[in-house]
């Protein structure tokens, strides 16, 4: 199985229910919330767009709205200036355009203002099921970055990475899935990795941090072994985390390998069977600090 194919095998377990969070009832509806969306969470246009599309049913009534009073019903999403402008003009050209119906084509909705490529993603996949692309977002840019499966920073270049490397079929799953897995524990201040349930398959987890030997002294340990690990362990690095299986256990000895080049060469000292089942603590100290604690 690929790395991607488990992220989304993992993931898909964690969140079984993952759909797109915005409301909505046809194309035209989910257009407008998404650029409503931009910068705002979907919680808070949802609390917007019900009375919104009740005063407001057509392409022609979003195209006819005045300026101001759908300025007035969108205020508290921010930027409302500029996304009462897209929805007219985008409602205007859809009247205009394309016979007062929202396009289902990649090429015929990003002529349409406030309509990018991850807008018209966003269209096609939910309300048309169409999977022209990957739909790349402010969590789903961020966390396929911190999983390895691109080094870009534009949403087009890592779209294109990503569409090489997702099986098809899963394109639509696997940006929901980043998406959810964003706002839940992949922050971007501060990401929960170890709760995370692909921190095994994560180049970026953070869960190295200098510990004092005391914090994982187990009771009675004799003062010699102490002090032997205090002194290794004073100035050295010492991580350890609960491997669920073997796959991330060798998972994270390979992440270890990447980051030997911070001048620390990392070796297992031991790898002890101290929880129940199948778990396993791992520890492991820099190589010239290394010292038998068992
Ligand atoms: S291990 Fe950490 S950085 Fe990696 S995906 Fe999980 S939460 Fe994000």
């Amino acid at each position: 199985m690929s790395r991607v194919s488990d992220i989304i095998m993992r993931l898909s377990k964690e969140y079984p229910h993952a759909v797109i969070t915005l409301d909505f009832e046809n194309p035209l509806q989910l257009l407008v919330a998404t650029i409503l969306s931009a910068q705002s969470t979907d919680e808070r246009v949802n609390r917007i767009t019900p009375a919104l599309f009740k005063e407001y049913r057509t392409c022609k009534d979003f195209a006819e709205v005045d300026l101001q009073a759908l300025q007035g019903f969108i205020k508290p999403l921010g930027l409302y200036k500029s996304k009462a402008a897209f929805i007219i003009g985008a409602c205007q050209k859809i009247v205009e355009n394309f016979h007062s119906t929202v396009p289902n084509s990649m090429e015929d909705l990003t002529t349409l203002p406030g309509v990018g490529r991850k807008t018209a993603n966003v269209i096609l996949s939910n309300a048309f099921g169409k999977e022209e692309g990957i739909i790349v977002d402010t969590h789903v840019n961020r966390l396929s970055r911190r999983l390895g499966l691109t080094s870009q920073e534009n949403p087009q270049q890592v779209e294109k990475d990503l569409m090489r490397i997702v099986p098809r079929r899963e394109w639509l799953h696997f940006s929901t899935l980043l998406i959810y897995h964003g706002r839940a524990i992949c922050h971007a201040h501060n990401p929960e990795c170890r709760s995370c349930v692909i921190r095994g398959l994560c180049p970026s987890r953070q869960d190295i941090q200098p510990v004092l030997p005391h914090e994982h002294e187990p009771p009675g340990r004799t003062s010699s072994s102490s002090s032997t690990a205090h002194k290794a362990f004073s100035t050295g690095l010492k991580s350890t985390l609960p491997c669920t299986t073997l796959h991330e256990f060798s998972s994270f000895c390979e992440f270890l390998e990447r980051t030997s080049n911070m001048n620390l060469i990392f070796t297992l000292v031991f790898f002890d069977e101290v929880l129940s089942g199948s778990r396993w603590k791992l520890t492991v100290v820099s190589k010239n600090r290394s010292a038998t604690l068992v």
